[in-house]
């Protein structure tokens, strides 16, 4: 899966960071428009999660807020911040990676999209190289507790 494949590329950017290797890529059109890796550490910003940044940047590209026809590619399941941060840009479809059972909010840890007072609605699909996924978060948090 191409587009997936560039996500990944974005989380391993974010691994050789330090920063938990998330990536995602934002495509209209049927091209990738905006990339975004999380960047908390670096940009010392609570909000730098992949998909936001990833939002940002299209949002300046369309030089639009929403931003209807896209879909989002990320590696791992969104949190709640981002599901609602995708849900104000209007996106059209959501593809995640691996699912988190920790904060993900597509049914991992909570089901986000049943929530009545969201008034957009978007496409989710699941499990695309999700293998390839968590075994980067999987190695990123076996080298943290190793102590690098
Ligand atoms: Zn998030």
């Amino acid at each position: 899966m191409q587009m997936m494949q560039a996500a990944l590329l974005e989380a391993q950017k974010a691994y050789a960071w330090g920063e938990v290797p998330v990536g995602a890529v934002l495509v209209h059109q049927g091209e990738i428009i905006a990339r975004g890796r999380n960047r908390m550490i670096e940009m010392r910003d609570p909000t730098a999660h992949a998909e936001i940044l990833a939002l940002r940047e299209a949002g300046a590209v369309l030089q639009n807020y929403r931003l209807l026809d896209t879909t989002l590619y990320v590696t791992l399941e969104p949190c709640l911040m981002c599901f609602s941060a995708l849900v104000h840009a209007r996106i059209g479809r959501l593809v995640y990676a691996a699912a988190d059972p920790k904060t993900g909010v597509c049914g991992s840890a909570f089901q986000a999209q049943d929530l009545r007072f969201y008034n957009h609605q978007f496409e989710i699909e699941s499990g695309i190289m999700a293998e390839e996924s968590s075994q980067l978060l999987k190695q990123f948090f076996q080298e943290k507790r190793h102590g690098s």
